[in-house]
C-alpha cells in the first residue's frame, strides 16, 4: 500500500510502498479516506518526543470505511465509515472500566506507537472498544478534524473544565485545539477571549464567535483579560503548550477561577505557580488529554445537529506529496485552522 513514511527525525518524509498492516482477532484494518494533520505530528517528526521508533507512517486523526473484520469483533462490519480516537485503551485496566479510556494504563495512539492514517490503510486495535461510528450527515473530512483536536477540546470544555453558560472563557492560541475550544465554549453559552500573535487566527476567532480577541505580541494580556471581564476569567485555556501562556492564564483568573491545560508542550517545559495564589485564590489546574472512545457520539450528536462545525476549522485539504509543506509550515505556525491530508 502506498503511505508516508517517516525514516529520520527532522527529514522530509518519503511517499512510498510498504506491507498492508495485519489484522488482529480484535482490529480491524480501516481504508483511510481523510487524516488530520496535527502539531504533534509536526512535534513527531521534529523528535521532541521520547519513545517514538522509525520508520513510522504518523497520523493519529482519521476517518475511514472499514475493510477488514477480525473474528471476534462484534460491533463493527465491512463497510462502516468509522471515526478513530487518537487514544485507544486496552479495555481492561481501571481507568478502561471506568469509561476513562483517554488515560488507559496500556494507551496506544495509531499513528505514534504504530503505523496510522497518512498509509492508505491501518490497523485499529480491540475494535469494539476504541472504534466509533462516523453518521452518514458528516464527511469524512469534518471528521478528520475530530478525532484529536476537536475531541480533545470537547472533553477538556465539556467533561473536565465543565464550562458553563455566562462565564468568561480566555482561550490562548488559536490553532486547531484552540479554535476548536473556542466553538465549543461558544456552544455551551460562555462569551469568549481569544489570544493570539496572528491577526489572521485572531480574524477566523471573530469569524467562529470570539466576543474579543487579543494580539498579545501588542498589549499586555493580563491587564485586558481583566479590564474585559471585570476582575478575571472563570476559565483560561492554554491551547498550545507553553509556560508563558500558562502563567499569563493563572495571573488572568478570578477567584474560583479553572485553568484547563489542553496543549501539550515538549518533555521539558514546566511553568513556576505561586503556591499562596493557588491557595488564596482557591484556583484550580485541569488537565485534560484526548477523550474517551464512549463518550464520541455526544460529540458527534452536535455536529450531526449542527451546533458544531468543524468543517469551519479545516482550510485546507492536501495531497500525500504535499504533507512536507504542510509541517514545514508548521515550524513557524504559518498554518491556519485544520489541514486534512484524503487519501
Ligand atoms: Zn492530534
Ligand atoms: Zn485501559
Amino acid at each position: 500500500m502506498k503511505a508516508i513514511l517517516l525514516e529520520e527525525f527532522n527529514k522530509d518524509l518519503k511517499v512510498t510502498n510498504i506491507q498492508e498492516p495485519n489484522l488482529s482477532d480484535e482490529g480491524v484494518i480501516v481504508k483511510i479516506k481523510a487524516n488530520g494533520i496535527c502539531r504533534s505530528d509536526w512535534h513527531i517528526w521534529k523528535g521532541h518526543w521520547k519513545g517514538i521508533s522509525t520508520p513510522l507512517v504518523m497520523g493519529h486523526e482519521f476517518t475511514g470505511i472499514v475493510e477488514a473484520v477480525g473474528s471476534n469483533v462484534k460491533k463493527f462490519k465491512k463497510g462502516d465509515r468509522v471515526i478513530i480516537p487518537f487514544s485507544l485503551s486496552c479495555g481492561h485496566c481501571e481507568y478502561c472500566l471506568d469509561g476513562s479510556g483517554n488515560v488507559c494504563t496500556e494507551r496506544q495512539s495509531a499513528g505514534i506507537t504504530f503505523n496510522g492514517g497518512y498509509g492508505e490503510f491501518a490497523h485499529v486495535p480491540l475494535a469494539d472498544f476504541n472504534l466509533a461510528y462516523l453518521p452518514e450527515e458528516i464527511d469524512f473530512v469534518s471528521g478528520a478534524a475530530m478525532g484529536c483536536r476537536f475531541a480533545t477540546s470537547f472533553h477538556g470544555i465539556v467533561n473536565q473544565a465543565k464550562v458553563g453558560a455566562g462565564e468568561w472563557v480566555v482561550v490562548s492560541g488559536c490553532g486547531g485545539v484552540g479554535l476548536s475550544a473556542l466553538q465549543f465554549s461558544v456552544a455551551m453559552g460562555a462569551n469568549v477571549i481569544c489570544v493570539d500573535i496572528d491577526d489572521r487566527k485572531l480574524n477566523l476567532a471573530k469569524d467562529l464567535g470570539a466576543s474579543f480577541v487579543i494580539n498579545s505580541k501588542e498589549s499586555n494580556v493580563v491587564d485586558q483579560i481583566k479590564e474585559i471581564t471585570n476582575g478575571g476569567a472563570d476559565v483560561t485555556i492554554d491551547a498550545l503548550g507553553n509556560s508563558e501562556i500558562v502563567m499569563n492564564s493563572l495571573n488572568s483568573l478570578k477567584k474560583k477561577g479553572r485553568h484547563l491545560q489542553l496543549g501539550i508542550a515538549p518533555d521539558n517545559v514546566n511553568f513556576d505557580f505561586q503556591v499562596r495564589t493557588l491557595v488564596n485564590f482557591e484556583h484550580q489546574i485541569i488537565g485534560s488529554r484526548g477523550m474517551p472512545p464512549q463518550k464520541f457520539p455526544y460529540m458527534l450528536n452536535m455536529v450531526k445537529s449542527n451546533r458544531l462545525k468543524p468543517k469551519d476549522l479545516v482550510t485546507k485539504t492536501v495531497s500525500p506529496d504535499q504533507v512536507n509543506d504542510v509541517l514545514q509550515g508548521m515550524g513557524s505556525f504559518d498554518n491556519l485552522g485544520i489541514t486534512v491530508l484524503e487519501w
